[in-house]
């Protein structure tokens, strides 16, 4: 497979440009690598970096009905897209990387994300989605980047907040996006500030069809999803399998509710697996497979269609994934 410079109409996966709906069914949300790092400093469980346990990992994801999968960890240290590149040559599942920014605690203070200004973090951007990702995990001070693209931006908000530096970082993510037309994901957190972070790219003419909100279901407010799905950005639900916290009957009874008000096309699903805790082949538990083995069927039995679990499972996603033709807008100085 080929890169395109402009892979309008397609969709960009860590070995190369495919078509949308090539993919079949995606889980928008993963994490199948994350290396030793300031952030798995912070959380431990984070540490993903048996490349075997993962490879077995996502063989029961694709033995369950799987077929693509989103890794969520963008430019930060403990990133490699050359393991991503290796579990997909290793299991054939196609499979999207993202560039953009984490929270802001999970990058040290003198990091440089903190100084540049939104024209310089735009030009990395734009290049890890345009030539590779940087094969040195952001630690700079230069990128250096491999052969291995990015297919999606993220940018991270804080708890009913958007930090004043977390503002320049979106404004780099919307100049990449305005220069290349790539999708973007939106961590949101607990699932607050999502209409201040849609505002802030309203503001700057980015359609919010491009847009994924991760993590909507850990404030499973069907109000909120529906003033939200109005405006047609997709909402991420990524939280099933969290059974110490609360049952999935509470992801059912939202997407029952939201498919009922003609929001079936707005939702998009995933696992967020990011603790070796949640992996079998870690130890752990419910494992990749949970999503298309488990979780998908039983909304049969919660009265969603055929043509609505299509929708979430496959169709949604492969839309969100889809790069844009871009705008190029002129760099504002
Ligand atoms: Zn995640």
């Amino acid at each position: 497979m080929t890169y395109s410079t402009y892979p309008t109409g397609k969709v960009r996966t860590v070995t190369g440009d495919v078509s949308p709906d090539s993919l079949g069914t995606v889980s928008a949300h993963e994490h199948l690598w994350v290396g030793p790092s300031l952030m798995t400093s912070l959380e431990p469980e984070f540490l993903l970096n048996d490349l075997e346990r993962t490879v077995t990992g996502v063989k029961q994801f694709i033995h369950s009905g799987g077929k693509a999968l989103v890794d969520a960890l963008p430019l930060i240290e403990g990133r490699s897209a050359r393991a991503l590149r290796e579990i997909s040559n290793r299991t054939r599942v196609p499979l999207i990387a993202m560039t953009g920014f984490h929270r802001l605690k999970y990058y040290s203070g003198g990091h440089w994300i903190h100084s540049q200004s939104a024209n310089e973090l735009a030009e990395i951007l734009i290049c890890e989605l345009q030539n590779g990702m940087d094969e040195r995990c952001s630690l700079g001070p230069k990128p250096v980047p491999t052969d291995i693209r990015a297919g999606a931006l993220k940018i991270a908000t804080e708890f009913h907040h958007v930090p004043n530096r977390t503002e320049v970082l979106i404004e780099a993510v919307i100049l990449a996006h305005h220069a290349t037309g790539s999708p973007i994901m939106i961590h949101i957190e607990q699932g607050t500030a999502a209409h201040a972070a849609l505002d802030l790219f309203e503001s700057h003419d980015v359609p919010l069809e491009a847009i994924m909100l991760s993590h909507a279901d850990r404030n499973p407010d069907r109000v909120l999803h529906k003033e939200l799905a109005s405006r047609n950005c997709y909402l991420g639900y990524d939280w099933m399998g969290r059974i110490k916290v609360r049952p999935d009957s509470v992801v059912y009874e939202l997407i029952s509710e939201l498919t009922t008000a003609g929001y079936a096309n707005r939702i998009t699903l995933g696992l967020d697996l990011v603790r070796r805790t949640y992996w079998p082949s870690y130890g752990g538990g419910p494992g990749l497979q949970y999503l298309f083995g488990e979780f998908v069927p039983r909304l049969r039995s919660f009265g969603i269609s055929d043509g609505d679990i299509q929708l979430i499972s496959a169709t949604n996603p492969q839309k969100w994934l889809t790069f844009r033709a871009p705008l190029n807008l002129p760099r504002e100085k």
